[in-house]
């Protein structure tokens, strides 16, 4: 199942140019499985999402990105609103007990302007980063990142043994699905999806 972990829709996300309703015809487009919806501290409503979907073969599943003081989070299987900021610490401590997963979204966007870029980041240091012990797993593909700085990020994980995910961060309709995450089994529900990453059964790809 070829599945957009990463998505961004308007109104709920102030930042995306996304309707859902333009998303779902896009992603049918596109002959998409699933996509997710990944507001910034917004979970979907399970009514909305039923509207949305009107009984389509495409699957929609609710995640959410969240936020930390070590950096943004997108989390599955936590459907809590919770508005104010958490510490990284906090928020995995609050995922685990729900039974969640946790990838470090975009970790090592604009790596290479910030300061540590002109010291050279080798992949060991950025192995070191802190967040790196509190998720599940790590974006290795982001729609809206470099390919540097995705390489990057697939090096770490590689390294740290860290499962790799691919979405887009789509905020517009023509960033839908510039990379996605394929899974062996087939997802019918948000059990199964968070059931699936748990297991580690699936792969990022890149699609242009
Ligand atoms: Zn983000
Ligand atoms: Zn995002």
């Amino acid at each position: 199942m070829r599945i957009d972990l990463h998505i961004h829709t308007s109104p709920r996300s102030a930042c995306s140019h996304l309707n859902p309703g333009d998303l779902m015809q896009e992603a049918q487009r596109l002959e998409l499985d699933g996509i997710c919806l990944t507001e910034h501290q917004v979970v979907w409503e399970p009514g909305d999402v039923e509207e949305l979907s009107q009984k389509k073969a495409l699957k929609i599943f609710r995640g959410n990105e969240f936020t930390t003081n070590q950096g943004d989070i997108l989390v599955f299987g936590f459907y809590k609103d919770i508005k104010e900021l958490l510490t990284l610490q906090e928020l995995r401590e609050e995922v685990q007990t729900a039974g969640g997963y946790m990838i470090a979204a975009h970790p090592f966007r604009g790596f290479k302007t910030f300061g540590i870029g002109q010291l050279q980041l080798t992949v060991e240091q950025a192995c070191t980063r802190k967040m790196f012990e509190f998720v599940d797993a790590m974006e290795i593909g982001n729609g809206k990142l470099s390919d540097e700085e995705n390489k990057m990020a697939r090096e770490v994980a590689a390294k740290l043994g860290l499962p790799g995910t691919g979405g887009s961060d789509a905020h517009r309709v023509d960033e839908i699905a510039k990379w996605v995450t394929v899974f062996e089994k087939d997802i019918r529900n948000e059990d199964e999806l968070v059931a699936e990453l748990h297991a580690g059964r699936f792969t990022a790809v890149k699609e242009d």
